[in-house]
């Protein structure tokens, strides 16, 4: 039997400025490596990876940016049938997260999917140097109403939970999971 009868696939999104770590977060999470000398060029246009969420076998086609976010903008077929997005920041960078509301705003306009599920991911968390709070992180969230958590690309922190909780919401909205 092809995957595709037994297996529901995901369209998940990973946006925010460029550096934050978008591409070692989904390479920390598909292959379980961080690469630090991770160059923007080298950014993968999607991966895909098969987990089981609460007895839910489910294939995610995540889609990355490939260095198209430095012009601030990405297309709207980038947006198009996606259930899911991961928003990323740097708490090490506050700049990044001044940029959230523009990513919400494009997300907003482009997103095909009203009750799309969001994610917002404070990562670096390694790093000593901090200038966004955990609750400022989670004020945000709370407000636009996503889900939230702090990770490490580098150290694993948060990042597998991050997508399985993004996973486990979608399953649970009516209308994004049973198509
Ligand atoms: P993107 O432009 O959002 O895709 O960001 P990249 O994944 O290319 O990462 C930008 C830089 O930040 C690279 O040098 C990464 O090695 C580094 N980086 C990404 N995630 C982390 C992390 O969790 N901790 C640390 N210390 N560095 C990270
Ligand atoms: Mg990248």
């Amino acid at each position: 039997m092809a995957d595709s009868d037994v297996l529901t696939t995901l369209k998940i999104l990973i946006i925010g400025e460029s550096g934050v770590g978008k591409s070692s977060l989904l390479l920390r999470f598909t292959d379980d490596t961080f690469d630090p000398e991770q160059s923007a060029t080298i950014g993968v246009d999607f991966k895909v990876k098969t987990i089981t969420v609460e007895g839910n076998c489910t294939k995610l086609a995540i889609w990355d940016t490939a260095g198209q976010e430095r012009f601030r903008t990405l297309t709207p077929s980038y947006y198009r049938g996606a259930q899911g997005v991961i928003l990323v920041y740097d708490v090490t960078n506050r700049n990044t997260f001044a940029k959230l509301d523009m990513w919400l705003n494009e997300l907003d306009t482009y997103s095909t999917k009203t009750d799309i599920v969001k994610m917002l991911v404070g990562n670096k968390i390694d790093k000593e140097k901090r200038e966004v709070s955990r609750e400022e992180g989670l004020n945000f969230a709370r407000r636009h109403t996503m889900l939230f958590i702090e990770a490490s690309a580098k150290t694993k922190d948060g990042v597998q939970c991050a997508f399985e909780e993004l996973v486990q919401k979608i399953i649970q909205t009516p209308g994004l999971w049973e198509m």
